[in-house]
């Protein structure tokens, strides 16, 4: 094959029928301007709507299609009422019930009727059951459909019905136009590229059912490894164009790290030594350092970071240290206060709420280089902040970050040359992953944690028994110790949770009015919650109701019990960082995960995890394995585009053959691995998950 492949002039989106200016913008926004866009934009599952399942063949949490006759319904009352109707086929009878409903509903649902149903089946104490299951009345309703449906990830106002049509059009034009087969050279694959995409797009009627849930099926491989690859190429290539450019060599300064050391009152454990040594030696060298730093919460991160700031500031440089979130980036700014001003380090803060005069002021401490070292949030990135002599770049908490806000802090450097990257992570990224989300960057991994803590004991309490939880709140801040409350909701917004954590906060004082109960929540000002802060670190309140804003670096070692809301709302990875904020001292700690019923058994099995581990990576293998990577990634936090056809755990068993190809490809065509790139990782959208 010859290297200059082109990949022609791509047709756009426009010449499909249906596509008029306003969807064409639409789809544009979203990442597909071509039909081979629209091509790589690939169903995230599939439903089998091809076959009836009777009631007593139902699997917990799969999807089907069941022929039923309506037995009762009623309304049933209560804070928050329901609609339940009864079905019963001649296998058995199943439930139904439906949270959002109009009265007039109930009264479809006649005893006696066919009922055709589509839905995800779950057992709870009452037997099986279907939480809002798509409905269809009549003897001639059906679900039925000859082969499997695919679903295709999706954005507000596009339907399914939608993506089918279009792909449907793109499918008829891939036989005379197939795309070009970037890893032939390289792969003899026996399925063609096009017959897999077109395997995936409309799985045959025949197709195994099994094999495509598992991700196993070969057509979904191929695409797979294709993927894989050309993100394994993509995180090299960028680490190649870092790694080229220069970097400020910061030669050691024990002295200084011992004069510094020495102010603590702990020693440094022996991982977070060697850490330190391994930056170090990363400092000395002309080429940027590219490193991630992974440690459990409590490992103590923030005492490497300060000990590689102190090294970049010594020697005559600025460093920068960001946080994901303002409480983060404000409790940094304190720790580094106190640990490094002392030693004659200036620190300017800079955050989105420093506005006028203050923020212009700051501004010009940075660029004349009389702040030496910068701590802030995400308002680093925004124009106007320019350095004198930036070296190093440090961001804690790297998944709430996507590369390209990594990168956008690197091209402040000025004066200095390129500067050298810690990125810190509590998220511990299973091996599996980093190969193809992180290889980017070399890691470091501080495996202890400092002596003398606790493992927190986790259980699981039915919501039904909040009474007796607030009691055990009372009783131990009776005793002098001090406890979190989190309140987190689904809806991803601050100020519906702030009103949740306000409303659950006047139900706590009320019933514990010998508490003093605090309340932090993401509308504050910084000032307030630092005063809430301070106060709950003082000692002075017992009790911090707080939402997930708590969720990252907060450390207050007094703190020795956490409740938790709604915990399978949640991530295990971001349970686990609430949980770390308790275990910090001396004292036993605990947390209880006040759960909402009917948890589902795959949710029960999550949150199990968290009652038998205390290990961040157990957890977040566990994670990966129960949730998927695209989660696990932060990408409903960041926006980044996840996998279009990889899963993984389930596909580590192609990583190797990935680095190989990655590798064979790059080192032969190398033109070829461009173009696989801008296929598969482009600029894309974040698709809502559907
Ligand atoms: P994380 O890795 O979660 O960011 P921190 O850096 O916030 O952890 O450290 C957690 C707590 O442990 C802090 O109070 C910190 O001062 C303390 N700490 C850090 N290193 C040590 C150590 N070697 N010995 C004892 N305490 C330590
Ligand atoms: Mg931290």
């Amino acid at each position: 094959m010859n290297d200059d492949v082109s990949l022609g002039k791509p047709t756009p989106i426009s010449v499909l029928k249906g596509v008029g200016p306003k969807l064409s913008e639409r789809l544009i926004a979203l990442g597909i301007s071509s039909v081979e866009e629209l091509l790589f934009h690939f169903p995230l599952r599939y439903q089998d709507r091809t076959r009836v399942t009777p009631i007593a063949g139902l699997k917990e949490g799969l999807d089907a299609v069941v022929q039923a006759e309506v037995r009762m319904a009623s309304i049933i009352p209560g804070r928050r009422p329901s609609l339940v109707v009864k079905v019963a086929d001649a296998s058995g009878l199943l439930t139904l019930r439906f949270f959002h409903f109009r009265r007039a509903q109930a009264n479809q649902f006649k005893p006696g009727a066919p009922i055709s149903l589509f839905g995800q089946a779950r057992s709870s104490r009452h037997g099986g059951e279907m939480i809002h299951p798509e409905y269809r009345l009549g003897a001639t309703a059906s679900f039925l459909e000859s082969a499997l449906t695919p679903i295709y990830p999706t954005a507000e106002g596009l339907g399914q019905a939608i993506w089918r049509k279009l792909t449907d059009q793109a499918l008829e034009r891939l036989i005379k136009h197939p795309p070009v087969d970037l890893l032939a050279p390289v792969y003899p694959a026996s399925l063609s590229l096009s017959d897999a995409i077109h395997y995936l797009h409309r799985p045959p009627p025949d197709a195994p059912v099994g094999l495509i849930k598992d991700w196993q099926h070969p057509a979904q491989l191929r695409l797979s490894l294709e993927e894989l690859v050309a993100h394994h190429l993509s995180l090299q290539a960028l680490r190649a164009k870092e790694r080229a450019f220069e970097a400020p060599k910061i030669a050691p300064y024990p002295e200084l790290c011992k004069m510094f050391l020495d102010t603590l009152p702990f020693q440094p454990t022996g991982a977070q030594e060697r850490v330190i040594g391994e930056i170090m030696a990363d400092l000395s060298s002309h080429a940027p350092m590219l490193r991630l730093v992974q440690g459990d919460v409590g490992s103590g991160k923030t005492l490497v970071a300060a000990v590689s700031a102190l090294s970049a500031i010594a020697a005559g440089y600025q460093a920068v240290l960001m946080a994901p979130t303002e409480l983060l980036a404000e409790q940094h700014l304190r720790t580094f206060r106190a640990w490094l001003e002392p030693l004659g380090v200036t620190i300017a803060w800079l955050s989105g709420k420093v506005r006028g005069q203050a923020r212009k002021e700051t501004l010009q401490a940075i660029v004349e280089g009389d702040a030496t070292l910068v701590v802030g949030t995400h308002a680093l990135f925004q124009e106007g902040v320019s350095f004198n002599a930036l070296a190093l770049v440090i961001i804690d908490e790297q998944h709430r970050f996507g590369v390209h806000q990594r990168l956008a802090l690197t091209e402040k450097a000025s004066g200095a040359g390129y500067p050298h990257q810690l990125v810190l992570t509590a998220t511990p990224i299973p091996r599996t992953l980093s190969m193809v989300a992180y290889a980017d960057l070399d890691s470091s991994i501080i495996d202890e944690l400092p002596p003398g803590r606790t493992p927190v004991t986790t259980t699981l309490v039915d919501s039904d028994r909040r009474a007796e939880v607030i009691a055990r709140v009372g009783a131990a801040c009776a005793a002098g110790r001090q406890a979190y409350w989190v309140c987190t909701l689904i809806e991803e917004s601050d100020t519906l949770n702030a009103q949740a954590a306000e409303a659950t906060a006047e139900l706590l004082k009320s019933h514990l009015p010998k508490v003093a109960v605090g309340l932090i929540h993401g509308r504050q000002t910084p000032q307030e919650k630092e005063r809430v802060m301070a106060r709950f670190a003082s000692g002075d309140l017992s009790l911090l109701v707080a939402t997930t804003v708590i969720e990252v670096g907060v450390d207050v070692p007094n703190a020795s019990l956490m409740i938790i809301e709604n915990p399978e709302r949640l991530g295990l990875a971001q349970l686990h960082q609430l949980r770390g904020r308790v275990g910090r001292g001396s004292t036993d700690s605990f947390c209880l995960l006040l759960y909402q019923q009917p948890l589902s058994l795959i949710g029960k099995e999550r949150l199990n995890v968290l009652r038998e581990s205390n290990d961040g990576f157990f957890i977040a293998e566990e994670d990966l394995r129960l949730r998927g990577a695209g989660e696990l990634l932060g990408t409903r936090q960041t926006g980044a585009a996840t996998f279009r056809v990889a899963q993984l755990p389930e596909h580590e068993h192609l990583l190797d053959e990935v680095q190989s190809l990655a590798q064979a490809l790059l080192a032969k065509h190398p033109s070829l691995c461009e173009l696989l790139i801008t296929r598969w990782t482009g600029e894309r959208q974040a698709f809502a998950r559907v």
